[in-house]
């Protein structure tokens, strides 16, 4: 599981910051996260390919986030995808799909699937379980909370032959769940496998302020991506527009026991971004927190 930051920039674009787009890739399939103006540029600019883009979620439709998907949608039809597409978003991603594409000669030639969604409506993709969660911006936003399913524990082939098992199908077996019969002995998976492992998991915050419920559908997950568009001296600022900073970031993922933070949607008028990284710092510590810069990417590896 990747992700790529095609664009970190938060309202206007700069000479070095794209307008928001962060990409998840995971079996060969990739869902986007928001897509503002620029960003079917940014991937064609990045290792993913356009055509691997199965779903785009929008945190929100302020202009940054969405004005994106026209354009892409656009390439994508002229590329004569075949492959379905879905895009979901908060209350008005129908009609803003509807609005957008009511010339028909700009109609994609591939099904999109467009739905609105509530806070705390979940779907499944790629066996994935996606949550979305009500954020807390200036207009209707969601966050998105993404959880691989359990795995099943470890194998102990060690005790397995212990129990008289021989190397072979019969391992196969019990790695599948299935029980064996040794010489009138049945030798039951749960004597061999471990407990269930946890999958991957990521969050993405979308603009917000720092967000109850964020925190708490966030728990415990491997990477968050949250935006950070001030820093501490615009903190008023930042209530008012509906925005967090750094370090309030850093306290949503303390609080969300996430081990790794990425920052994301900078102003512009950051001149500096390791200032946010110092602040976000000084309440995660360093190692635990990142500035996104455009074609930065991170694996999320297995937890154990
Ligand atoms: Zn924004
Ligand atoms: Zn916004």
């Amino acid at each position: 599981m990747e992700v790529h930051f095609l664009g970190t920039a938060g309202g206007v674009p700069s000479p070095a910051r794209s307008l928001p787009c962060t990409a998840l890739k995971r079996n060969g399939s990739v869902m986007l996260f928001d897509c503002g103006e620029g960003s079917q540029r940014q991937l064609m600019m990045s290792p993913l390919s356009m055509m691997a883009v199965d779903c785009i979620l929008i945190s929100h439709h302020h202009g940054d986030h969405v004005t994106g998907v026209p354009g892409l949608l656009q390439t994508m039809s002229l590329f004569s995808r075949q492959r379905p597409l879905r895009v979901f978003g908060p209350t008005g991603t129908v009609a803003m799909m509807d609005r957008r594409f009511s010339n028909h000669d700009a109609e994609p030639c591939y099904k999109v699937e467009v739905r609105d969604l509530a806070p705390g409506d979940s779907f499944e993709s790629d066996g994935m379980t996606v949550l979305a969660v009500g954020t807390d911006h200036s207009i209707p936003s969601l966050g998105y909370v993404l959880r691989e399913p359990p795995r099943s524990g470890r194998f102990d082939a060690e005790a397995a032959r212990g129990l008289g098992v021989a190397e072979g199908p019969l391992f196969s077996d019990l790695q599948n769940g299935v029980a064996v019969e040794i010489e009138g002995r049945v030798v039951s998976p749960e004597e061999v496998m471990g407990p269930p492992r946890r999958g991957r998991s990521f969050s993405y915050s979308g603009d917000t302020r720092p967000c109850v419920a964020f925190i708490e559908a966030s728990r415990g997950v491997d990477l968050m991506v949250h935006e950070a568009t001030f820093a501490d001296d615009s903190i008023d600022r930042a209530a008012e527009s509906g925005h967090s900073t750094a370090r309030q970031a850093a306290e949503v993922a303390k609080q969300a026991e996430v081990s790794t933070l990425v920052l994301t949607h900078i102003s512009p008028r950051i001149d500096d971004a390791l200032t946010l990284e110092r602040e976000a710092s000084e309440v995660i510590g360093t190692r635990n927190v990142v500035v996104a810069q455009d074609f930065d990417s991170l694996r999320i590896e297995y937890p154990e």
